[in-house]
Parts: C-alpha cells; sequence; structure tokens
C-alpha cells in the first residue's frame, strides 16, 4: 500500500510528504525536479521522470504496489499562465489527463488533487464556499478547473474516486526547519518579505493600495503547510475508508491584507521592511477568504497554525536557508 505522490519535491507536496512518512506511511515520488528540490524529499523514494509517461508510471505502480495517488505536480505561476497559455494547458492539463488515464490502466482508482482558490476568480461574498459559480479569472485557475470537471467525468464513466483540494494561501515551512518554501523566481508575498528582512532584496513593493478594502490592499487567507499536509492525509484515508469523491476548500478561514502581514512581520523581527507602494497586479482579487465549514466537518480538519506560526516556521527556514535547497 504505497502512495505515489507527484510533485512531492515541491513546496506543498514536500510537506505533504514528510507528513506522510511521519505517519508510517509508504511513500514513492514522482517528480521531474523542473521546480522541485532533490533534498525537500525525506523518508521517501524519489523517481525524477514526468507525469506523462505511462510507461514510467506503470513501472512505479507495479514496483512500489501503488494504490493510490496525490497529485501536485503542475505550473502555478498565475502572470505566467496569462503569457504562456500553451505551457499551463499542457503541463496542468494534459499531462493531468495522461496521468489519470495511467493510474486506471493500473486499476488505481483513489487520488487527491491539488487545486486552488483561483477557480474562484473574484467573488463578491466572503467567506467563500465551494458550491459557488466558479468564474476562474486566469489560465491556472482555468486548468486546475478543467481538471477538477475531468475528474467528475472519469468518477462518472471510470469509478475514478477523488478529492479535490483548493487551496488558499500556503505558506510557512516545516517546524523542525529541514524543509521550507524555496521558489525560483519568488512571488509569494511572506517570503519576499522575508528575504527584504535579510538583505536579499531591496524593498518590498506593494502591488496596489486601492482595493476596496480597509487599509486598500488585497486580503488573502494565508494557511500553514503543514495544515494543508493534513488536510491531504486526511482526504486520502478518507478515500480509502469509501468516502465519495468530493472538493474542499482548505484555508485558515481568516483575511490579512497585505498590510498586516508586512506589519505582523515587523513585530516579529523587530525592524522596518522598506517598501513601496506600486501599481495593481493583473489579476489579483480584493479579498480572497474561505469558508472552511466542509472541511471540518466531513474530515474533521481544522488548521492547528496561527499567522504568528506561518511568519516564525516562515522566518527559521528563510534564516537558516538564505539560498534556498542546494538543489
Ligand atoms: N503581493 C505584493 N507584493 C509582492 C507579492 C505579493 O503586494 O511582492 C500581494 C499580492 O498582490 C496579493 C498578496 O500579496 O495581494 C498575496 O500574493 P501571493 O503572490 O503571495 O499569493 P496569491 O494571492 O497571488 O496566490
Amino acid at each position: 500500500m504505497t502512495v505515489l505522490v507527484t510533485g512531492g519535491a515541491g513546496y506543498i507536496g514536500s510537506h505533504t510528504v514528510r507528513a506522510l512518512v511521519d505517519k508510517g506511511r509508504s511513500v514513492v515520488v514522482l517528480d521531474n525536479l523542473q521546480k522541485g528540490h532533490k533534498q525537500a524529499v525525506k523518508g521517501a523514494d524519489l523517481v525524477i521522470g514526468d507525469i506523462s509517461n505511462e510507461e514510467l508510471v506503470t513501472e512505479i505502480i507495479k514496483k512500489y504496489d501503488v494504490t493510490s495517488v496525490i497529485h501536485f505536480a503542475a505550473d502555478s505561476l498565475v502572470e505566467e499562465s496569462m503569457m504562456e497559455p500553451r505551457k499551463y494547458y499542457h503541463n496542468n492539463v494534459i499531462k493531468t489527463i495522461k496521468l489519470l488515464d495511467a493510474i486506471l490502466k493500473n486499476s488505481i482508482n483513489k487520488i487527491v488533487f491539488s487545486s486552488t482558490a483561483a477557480v474562484y476568480g473574484s467573488p463578491k461574498e466572503v467567506p467563500i464556499q465551494e458550491n459557488i459559480e466558479l468564474k476562474p479569472t486566469n489560465v491556472y485557475g482555468r486548468t486546475k478547473r478543467m481538471i477538477e470537471n475531468v475528474l467528475e467525468d472519469y468518477d462518472m464513466a471510470y469509478g475514478l474516486k477523488y478529492i479535490a483540494l483548493r487551496y488558499f494561501n500556503a505558506a510557512g515551512a516545516c517546524v523542525t526547519g529541514e524543509i521550507g518554501e524555496d521558489h525560483s523566481p519568488e512571488s509569494h508575498l511572506i517570503p519576499i518579505i522575508l528575504q527584504v528582512a535579510l538583505g536579499k532584496r531591496d524593498k518590498l513593493i506593494i502591488y496596489g493600495n486601492d482595493y476596496h478594502t480597509k487599509d486598500g490592499t488585497c486580503i488573502r487567507d494565508y494557511v500553514h503547510v503543514s495544515d494543508l499536509a493534513e488536510a491531504h492525509i486526511l482526504a486520502l484515508e478518507a478515500l480509502e475508508g469509501g468516502k465519495d469523491s468530493t472538493i474542499y476548500n482548505v484555508g485558515n478561514g481568516k483575511g490579512f491584507s497585505v498590510k498586516e502581514i508586512v506589519l505582523e512581520i515587523e513585530k516579529f523581527i523587530g525592524k522596518e521592511i522598506p517598501k513601496e507602494i506600486s501599481l495593481r497586479r493583473p489579476g489579483d482579487p480584493d479579498i480572497l477568504i474561505a469558508s472552511i465549514e466542509k472541511i471540518k466537518k466531513e474530515l474533521g480538519w481544522h488548521p492547528k497554525y496561527t499567522l504568528y506560526d506561518i511568519i516564525e516556521t516562515a522566518w527559521r527556514w528563510h534564516n537558516s536557508h538564505p539560498q534556498g535547497f542546494e538543489e
């Protein structure tokens, strides 16, 4: 009974692998290392390769006796997805369909899928519930929505049971400090602020202060990466226990503005972060806050980490690994 984790060398993937291994689960990672890091994979075998390689996927399934899949491998930069849609449709949609076909051919019918709050677009009401109308405003969100549709159809036709998790803003790092966030280029708010604090960047650029929010900066729901990891484990266990396919938001259920995040980090490190207000970044909605009632009720999941914990663990990671992973 091995879990195949695609993209398990990436940020959320590696924290999930770590959590699975800590629970005594047997795990094998398939990652092409385009964005992932070898050193991020702890306690599991890493196979370097592509999710669309049916022969390789089949070989892994047979060799490790894989019985379920957690599928992270994807491109996830919103801006890039608008400039290079072909890359996103190819990597996130076509390759995922190939992976699904390969696992079905090998009689695997359980998958946990990484989806995103980007499927919602800019909803008028928060907290956002899973059943509202989806209007993704960027290609990245559309590719994830497409796969949610594929999963629904594959369930009906072929009995593929899935749980899609729509992540809000993943942040923080493993409490042990061994693994953390290492994107290149980095585009996320919290690591960027910490890089400024560490002198790796001159200043933080705040993308717009004319949003319809209390202080004019965007509000997001930041969820600790280890809480996210736990949600994947509960989702997997639910599928293994016979749960029917469904979709859950995974967030903290609380919103913080960009200015509030900066202030919290300044308080934590005890110094001011140089910053400058600039134009809006295209495609940023005013407010995204998750309703997490469904996952709480059905899976018994709840976020254990606060914003302070997110900042504390992220700081520990960035401070001890200013250059990120070595490879
Ligand atoms: N943000 C910012 N400056 C940065 C990076 C991000 O002002 O250098 C803002 C961004 O506009 C958004 C919020 O911080 O409102 C969170 O952005 P991030 O890229 O971390 O996550 P997203 O919400 O886009 O998934």
